[in-house]
């Protein structure tokens, strides 16, 4: 099989005209194999499809006998094509009846061919297809011909994958894809529903976009846009250097040197010499790293080939320039993205969306909390989203029950319209309450706080009638922007976030990075357990330029207002006693150089880790208020990881231990003389707050949307009696302890929707 460029060239050539052409899909794939066998000189061009239950179906052959098409199936891991199907890699062999994966078909006729090359047919992240040339005689295949029997794989796919549309589209039950027929389940991230056409966040390159007109100028256009990449790249690590600081660079520098591998860009470059345009080019490598990325199990190994894809987009956006932005109408698009920073998120919010639909669920914690923050629906963790889904699909986002639908069919879409419409009459329910304070039938009032992050949320202060803001997540500013936000830039941030509180009261959170709110550019170490690693206060401690910067901005900020602060995920007295200091050191050191001092200061602490419960009697006197996290409460209380979801969901707040645990923790703030509060996403239920309300804590902070129906529960109840019941069960639980402490919130008057 004699390989040279001209003779790929001339390959691409006539598959652009078949491509090109109308016609049946399967003749074109006939016409394909013949052009792929005589050019490359091969005895055998095969074809299989990968149908929906992972078999491997021959589709077109030149060479094999005709008759095994559409009857030769191999299973998913059987023989050679099944191994290239499995592994995503190509494999080339002289001997193949030799090699252990053999498989032998005597329908075929494949008895005298020895050598195998075959390569998978990539496709939106998973492999759709193998393709295989064979040879009689036993031969070594080059790598350039391995390389050209890849590129041609890639521009084979859009063929390929027509063959499933025209089954799906010829199968009418099975019009909607995934699994459920059409249903894909994940975590919601931010409640609602919304339904629109999907919108794909990484650039999409069309098939017609595939080929190069003249070679020349695409690789010349392909290496100005290596260059500008490269040059963006550079231009980030300079602007952010002297915020590093002492810190290696590993993490940046790392990128950086991807960005400027050779070998990727050989690649590339190769695939433009064999007749491909620039973007087509990037688009196989993405494939490649993307197939490789559901095949690699080695954590280190993931985040590079997710660097690398990375790399792959941010090209293909360069190349494609603003028409590579995806399309977003505003009314009815739905983003659909394998991972989305809090940052591009926060842009395509400005477009405006009616939903989000994410692939990864760890990696997008902030975007799903800058969802929260524009109260766009969004679901995430959906495995294998990106490869069930196509762009300008009609899309349910069912965030009130962890729901994709995909291509819905009309009762599917009924449904949803009806759901919506309950949706909008509990709305103007909970906004008639807007005006009125949570107070309980029996007079007790609870202040309703947001939890809040960005300015946006700030929005939806009034809208949701909420009293004050009791947790602004301040590392959100970090997590959003490219390089570290300057004194000015905090300053201004909490500013704005006063005045739009407008004397309500509001809580600054100091920075709790680490864990899941990694920040690439303070290159936090790779750690085995993030959650109980080197994040949050500890972080800032030990970061004491950041800290201080931080805590001189709220000073700044604050004026001669009132200013209150809490430090995370505080596990000892002296932590507190330590972040106290340096607060007060601050406060000393502004009023020295401004003048100004605020009128009052008030410190917290918040208790996300059991062990600050026992200690807590130590800091009476020194700690004002308290707020329970409960994200991270319960994670270390039950020892359940809030970011895997096989495990997050299995222990409850509504649980005797909990419930005792934190019943003991507002005894001893009582006794100690600190006021109560919580912020974690376990208040946002009717039944939690009513807990909560009942052991004393007195106010309750959560995202906007929970604000109405926790505040109309609250107006419901007689909390006293609830308590003395709440008291009996956690003395006498039974085994569906939910239910005991629903049907005491029941019994004593509370009215909540779907209880
Ligand atoms: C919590 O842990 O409950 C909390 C409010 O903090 P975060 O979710 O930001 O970790
Ligand atoms: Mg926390």
């Amino acid at each position: 099989m004699p390989y040279n460029l001209p003779a790929t060239r001339v390959l691409m050539n006539s598959l652009r005209q078949v491509m090109a052409e109308d016609g049946e899909t399967r003749s074109r794939l006939d016409q394909v194999v013949h052009l792929i066998a005589s050019t490359m000189v091969a005895d055998v061009c095969s074809i299989y499809h990968r149908e929906a239950d992972g078999t491997l179906l021959l589709i077109a052959t030149e060479g094999l006998k005709p008759e095994a098409v559409n009857k030769t199936r191999m299973g998913s891991s059987e023989g050679l094509v099944g191994y290239v199907a499995r592994t995503a890699e190509p494999i080339a062999i002289e001997d193949a009846p030799r090699h252990p994966a053999f498989s032998y078909r005597p329908e075929t006729g494949e008895d005298p061919f020895h050598a195998f090359l075959g390569v998978p047919i990539l496709r939106t992240g998973g492999v759709i297809g193998v393709l295989v040339v064979q040879n009689r005689t036993e031969r070594v295949y080059r790598d350039e011909e391995v390389e050209t029997l890849q590129t041609i794989a890639m521009v084979l796919a859009e063929i390929v994958h027509r063959i499933s549309e025209d089954q799906s589209s010829a199968q009418p039950d099975r019009r909607a894809r995934g699994q459920n027929g059409g249903n894909l389940r994940g975590r919601i991230f931010c409640e609602g529903l919304g339904y629109g056409r999907a919108v794909l966040h990484d650039p999409v390159v069309p098939a017609a976009r595939f080929f190069a007109a003249d070679q020349k100028q695409e690789a010349l256009r392909l290496e100005q846009g290596l260059k500008d990449l490269r040059a963006s790249i550079d231009r980030m690590m300079l602007i952010d250097g002297a915020a590093l600081g002492e810190d290696p660079r590993d993490v940046m520098e790392a990128y950086r040197l991807l960005a400027h591998d050779t070998s990727w860009a050989e690649k590339l470059q190769e695939g433009v010499r064999s007749g491909l345009s620039a973007e087509a080019s990037v688009d196989r490598a993405r494939r490649e790293h993307r197939a490789k990325l559901q095949a690699a199990r080695d954590p280190y190994l993931r985040e590079r080939l997710h660097d690398l894809e990375d790399l792959d987009n941010r090209l293909l956006r360069v190349l494609g320039g603003e028409e590579s932005k995806p399309q977003i109408t505003g009314e009815s698009s739905v983003l659909v993205a394998r991972r989305l920073g809090p940052a591009e998120l926060l842009e395509y919010a400005k477009l405006g969306l009616k939903g989000i639909l994410m692939e990864e669920a760890a990696a997008s914690s902030h975007a799903a909390i800058v969802a929260r923050a524009l109260s766009i629906p969004a679901i995430g963790g959906i495995e294998g989203l990106t490869t069930l889904i196509e762009q300008d699909d009609y899309v349910i986002v069912d965030a009130e029950q962890g729901q994709a639908h995909i291509r819905p069919d009309d009762a599917v879409y009924d449904a949803y319209k009806s759901r919506v419409a309950l949706r909008s009459e509990r709305q103007a329910v909970y906004a008639s309450l807007r005006g009125l304070p949570a107070q309980t039938k029996d007079g007790k009032t609870v202040s309703l706080m947001l939890n809040a992050g960005l300015d946006l949320d700030l929005d939806m202060m009034d809208q949701a009638g909420a009293d004050g803001v009791g947790l602004f997540r301040t590392e959100f500013q970090f997590l959003v922007s490219e390089t570290l936000p300057r004194l000015e830039d905090q300053i201004a941030l909490y500013r704005r976030v006063l005045d739009r509180a407008a004397g309500r009261p509001v809580i600054f959170r100091t920075l709790d990075l680490g864990g899941d709110k990694v920040l690439p550019i303070l290159n936090q170490l790779r750690e085995e357990n993030p959650a109980l690693g080197w994040r949050s206060i500890r972080f800032a401690l030990d970061h004491k330029g950041l800290f201080r910067r931080q805590l001189r901005a709220l000073v700044r900020a604050a004026g001669e207002g009132a200013l209150t602060v809490m430090f995370p995920m505080v596990t000892t007295p002296e932590e507190f006693r330590e972040a106290r200091a340096l607060l007060e050191e601050e406060v000393a050191w502004t009023l020295k150089r401004t003048g100004q001092k605020p009128s009052k200061l008030e410190i917290g602490v918040m208790l996300e880790t059991p062990a600050l419960a026992f200690a807590l009697p130590d800091l009476a006197g020194e700690v004002d208020f308290l707020s329970v996290g409960t994200n991270d409460l319960l994670q270390f209380f039950f020892a359940a990881d809030r970011m895997t979801p096989s495990v997050s969901d299995r222990y409850a707040l509504i649980s005797p231990s909990a419930l005792r645990f934190l019943r003991m923790v507002a005894e001893t703030c009582q006794t100690a003389g600190i006021r109560l509060s919580v912020c974690g996403e376990a208040t946002a239920t009717p039944l939690a707050a009513f807990c909560f309300a009942a052991f004393g804590y007195t106010s309750l902070s959560m995202s906007a949307s929970s604000i109405g129906p926790v505040k109309q529960a609250l107006r419901s109840i007689d909390l006293a009696g609830f308590r003395r019941g709440l008291d009996q069960a956690l003395n006498e639980p039974n085994d569906a302890f939910r239910n005991q402490v629903l049907r005491i919130a029941l019994e004593h008057g509370a009215d909540i929707p779907d209880a």
